[in-house]
């Protein structure tokens, strides 16, 4: 069998094939900065610099490079046997992985409203994908679903019965789950302690932010809601805010619903607080003084130190965090900044491991932490692709027990 995954972001793709038996990477293209200038096709350690107005230009791109990797290495597009597609919000009805035809597009375009930065890119790469593979099953895992497990005093919001029972989606989904997910298996795998005994937040920091706290291996705090706009400072959302502040904006009727959708979803965070979404940028004028920037990495710590301690006390305690996403995986200073003074928590980061910490694919795990350290502290290389990929893997291999054991029954009840 192999797996293409197709990973939509809100500005970039990532494509990645996987051949079994143990999921080996054949393969990794990625486009970022999609709809700027700047747009770039990463592959084979060369960046070229493209031209991507938008996701569908960098969707013919990425599957033309596709294409001519199956030819020059011997085979075809028909030899994929199954894609796996990331789609960050499944609503009430999709959680587990599913397999896709036009009703499940349709149920997935029904919720584009409560992420729209994300479902409208995945449902493009879907389409795309299904046109140009046709002979093999696609499969959609949700970001949602592994926060199916949150309970109830997790999951709800404080508001009135006669609201929410009109209206079924107003609580918290959660989101970053496939990576969450990933991450707290790595933990428990690296520790060599079963999942089931492990209490371990997963801070996922890249463009988008949060956090989960992952007990007994099921998710039972996140820190994105019904949107993936709630919870931590991230490039361009703001992450918690007063809702009065949203009222008040609308009050002044300087701003329109969309303007205000547009301010809160891709000029804020970071962007609005020092003109730059980067991070690397940001860390770069810190240093050089600017105080804008300096300002803004404290509230982007403090407000994930917050998070943290908010956790541990969540779950009675905490074994390991793990940092993960462009931001967790290479910023030692900001690592530095969330874990400093943690001792109370029984945590003790390890100056130089911290600094040194290089993670890839390839070597996807580092300790952060002292070895006397009681609460470990890791560096995880995110990896959605390999987690999707498994997840198509599991979903076909049932089904086809399924399907076996359906035989069976109907040619035992044949012959009975
Ligand atoms: P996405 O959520 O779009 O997948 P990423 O996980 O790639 O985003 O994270 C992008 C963020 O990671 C950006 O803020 C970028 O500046 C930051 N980042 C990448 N490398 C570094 C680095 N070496 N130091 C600090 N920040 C970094």
């Amino acid at each position: 069998m192999t797996i293409l995954v197709i990973n939509s972001g809100s500005s970039s793709i990532k494509l990645a094939l996987f051949a079994e038996p143990l999921l080996q990477r054949q393969l990794d293209i990625r486009i970022d900065n999609i709809g700027t200038l700047n747009a770039e096709l990463r592959l084979k350690n060369n960046t070229y610099s493209i031209s991507a107005a938008d996701h569908n230009q960098a969707l013919v791109l990425i599957f033309d490079r596709l294409a001519n990797y199956c030819s020059d290495s011997g085979h075809s597009l028909t030899d994929i046997t199954a894609v796996g597609h990331r789609v960050v919000h499944g609503g009430e009805q999709l959680v587990d992985p599913t397999v896709i035809n036009d009703d499940i597009e349709n149920t997935i375009e029904s919720v584009n409203h409560l992420a729209p930065l994300h479902n409208s890119v995945s449902l493009e790469a879907i389409r795309a994908a299904r046109k140009l593979l046709q002979h093999c099953p696609h499969v959609a895992i949700f970001d949602t679903g592994f926060h199916a497990s949150l309970p109830a005093h997790a999951k709800y919001y404080a508001l009135s019965e006669a609201l929410t029972s009109s209206n079924n989606h107003l609580h918290r989904f959660g989101f970053h789950g496939i990576s969450h997910q990933y991450v707290s298996q790595a933990v428990a795998k690296s520790l060599d302690i079963p999942i089931e005994k492990l209490r371990i937040i997963s801070c996922h920091l890249g463009n988008g932010c949060s956090m989960a706290a992952v007990e007994n291996g099921r998710s039972v705090e996140t820190s994105m809601g019904m949107t993936p706009m709630e919870g931590l400072v991230m490039g361009t959302r703001a992450g918690d805010l007063d809702p009065g502040l949203i009222l008040q904006l609308l009050r002044d009727k300087k701003h329109s619903i969309d303007e205000v959708d547009t301010l809160l979803n891709h000029s804020s965070g970071l962007l609005g607080l020092t003109g730059s979404s980067d991070m690397r940028e940001i860390e770069q004028r810190a240093a050089n003084g600017d105080k804008r920037c300096l300002q803004a990495i404290q509230i982007f710590t403090h407000r994930a130190r917050k998070y943290i301690g908010a956790y541990a006390a969540a779950m009675g305690g905490v074994d390991a965090i793990a940092f993960t996403g462009g931001i967790g995986e290479n910023s030692a200073l900001i690592r530095q900044h969330i874990a400093q003074r943690f001792d109370f928590l029984g945590a003790a980061l390890n100056e130089d491991l911290n600094n040194d910490a290089i993670v890839t694919t390839k070597s996807a795990i580092a300790e952060i932490s002292n070895a006397s350290s009681v609460v470990k502290l890791f560096v995880i290389a995110a990896d959605e692709e390999v987690a999707i990929a498994d997840s198509v893997n599991q979903k076909l291999k049932a089904n086809e027990s399924e399907g076996l054991k359906k035989v069976k029954i109907h040619v035992l009840r044949t012959w009975i």
